[in-house]
């Protein structure tokens, strides 16, 4: 297959501007992300030309060669001042440039903490800071009655020591080892509103990239993953337990206290209740973040059946037996 011209990959004008090109890079790169497009081979292809195209297109140097000689200026040890490139440019940084994709170990995040980096270097008037996304794992409790968490956010800054430069006089500055960047982490505190749901995100104001000649500050999105509980489950806005009972609680009813999310609460079991029969407290579940409405909790009673046998439990069980209506598996399939 011809390869396709990197202007029309990302469907940008010749003459289009930086700005213009990283805009469309990254619109692409959102939809058609590994992450956002599991197992399609066909999305991955793609992803795969988008990220060639802007790592040309990216770069003035790059972009001048391929402008000039197309596919061929742009190929590993093409030497653009061999071939009448009249700028004194000595080829392209050494080996292949377009062997790095290695986005299947990348994540969302990183590609477009990535892009967001690049972004920053914009120029122009004053413009907003990019968007950068964290993520957070929570207790179970605190998603369903709320609380807050603390993320820490790694991001790249120039390196005080040197300014950005990458060296200290003749040598390798010691501080960011010639990077120029050094990373620095900041501890942020997240409110996690009550009846958070596993995999909501929370945007953090503010606390993504800062802006370019005083343009505001970007804002941090949190994806939250809610750990399970051992004891509740959450379905929607209600929340599911068992609770055991005794022989005779189900058989002459009774009133139990029932652990829910906001603490103990009385319940009444009806005369004759049956093993996995459920119940419910109204307006004991989550409440719905969105709609404020609360959801209930709902209780499965597992009946108890003493384990030591004795002669008086024996008569005890006989007399139970000799109780039932009709017979306990009468509705049982036959013939399977
Ligand atoms: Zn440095």
């Amino acid at each position: 297959m011809a390869k396709r011209d990197y202007y029309e990959v990302l469907g940008v004008a010749r003459g289009a501007s930086e700005a213009d090109i990283k805009k469309a890079y990254r619109r692409l790169a959102r939809k058609l992300h590994p992450d956002v497009n599991p197992g399609d081979k066909n999305a991955q292809k793609k992803f795969q030309e988008i990220q060639e195209a802007y790592d040309v297109l990216k770069e003035d140097e790059k972009r001048r060669a391929y402008d000039r000689f197309g596919h061929a200026g742009t190929s590993a040890g093409f030497d653009p001042s061999a071939a009448g490139f009249g700028t004194g440019a000595t080829g392209f940084g050494g080996g292949a440039p377009f062997e790095s994709f290695q986005f299947e170990s990348a994540d969302l995040g990183d590609l477009f903490g990535d892009l967001f980096g690049r972004a920053r270097a914009a120029r122009g008037g004053p413009s907003r800071g990019e968007d950068t996304a964290g993520s957070i794992e929570i207790p179970f409790r605190d998603a369903v009655l709320g609380g807050t968490a603390s993320l820490s956010l790694r991001r790249e800054k120039p390196c005080p020591q040197c300014g950005g430069s990458g060296r200290a006089g003749r040598v390798v500055c010691p501080t960011c080892h010639g990077q120029g960047m050094v990373a620095e982490s900041e501890s942020i505190k997240i409110r996690i509103p009550e009846g958070t749901e596993d995999g909501a995100r929370i945007r953090v104001p503010g606390k993504g990239f800062p802006g370019e000649s005083g343009g505001g500050q970007g804002d941090l999105y949190v994806s939250v993953r809610v750990l399970p509980h051992p004891y509740f489950e959450r379905h929607g806005d209600d929340i599911h337990g068992v609770v055991p009972i005794t022989v005779k609680e189900a058989y002459a009813g009774a009133e139990i206290e029932v652990p829910t999310v906001h603490g103990e609460r009385r319940s009444k079991i009806p005369p004759g209740a049956q093993g996995r029969q459920k119940f419910r407290l109204r307006g004991q579940g989550v409440k719905n973040p969105r709609t404020g409405q609360v959801g209930d909790h709902i209780y499965t009673v597992r009946i108890m059946v003493p384990r030591g046998v004795t002669p008086a439990g024996l008569d005890a069980a006989t007399l139970l037996d000799s109780l039932y209506e009709e017979p306990v598996r009468k509705d049982l399939p036959k013939g399977l």
